[in-house]
């Protein structure tokens, strides 16, 4: 997670319900959260979770209202058998994965589907904040994906991109289930 005013809201009330919350500590610091529920991470520095492993991933992010970069992290979660790869909030990815079963992939816009009346200056911020459809695919194409079962995708833009058309662009392209 990071500290995205949208992503970060209930985290206090998760810890409140009793449950460990795992996050940098910039970020822990950016929402004033610390107590005994907070377990703090390093960038790729795996940890477990009961029988599951825990890699996170950075991500490059900038607050589209300030234009401030925001640190976080995505994760590559592994029970041993099967792995998903849940990356939001991130415009780009320099990581290459393989063996995934699952992705869940944040992708916000494309070019095709981009508000027409976007202001230039939520436009430079967007394009460095969020995933578009044609960087997705990229992403998509430098993995090997031979075991994938499904992409998962969030956090589609409700002004900036459409479910339909990525779900028919991801599909086509790929030949996996897209699930949006
Ligand atoms: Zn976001």
């Amino acid at each position: 997670m990071n500290t995205d005013g949208d992503h970060s809201k209930s985290i206090f009330k998760i810890a409140q319900a009793g449950i460990p919350c795992f996050m940098l500590s910039e970020t822990a610091q950016a929402l004033k959260f610390n107590g005994h529920r907070l377990k703090p991470i390093l960038p790729l520095q795996q940890f477990e979770i009961g029988s599951y492993s825990v890699l996170p991933v950075p991500i490059n992010h900038m607050d589209v209202r300030t234009g401030e970069r925001i640190p976080g992290v995505g994760f590559l979660i592994s029970d041993g058998i099967e792995k998903i790869l849940f990356y939001v909030d991130s415009f780009y990815c320099k990581y290459r994965f393989k063996d995934l079963d699952y992705l869940a992939l944040g992708i916000n816009y494309s070019k095709a589907t981009l508000d027409p009346n976007l202001n230039s200056t939520r436009k430079k911020r967007l394009f460095k904040s969020h995933l578009s459809l044609e960087n997705a695919i990229k992403m998509i194409q430098s993995m090997d994906i031979s075991k994938l079962k499904a992409i998962y995708v969030l956090h589609v833009s409700e002004t900036n991109g459409s479910k339909l058309y990525f779900k028919d662009v991801l599909q086509k392209k790929f030949g996996k289930p897209v699930i949006i």
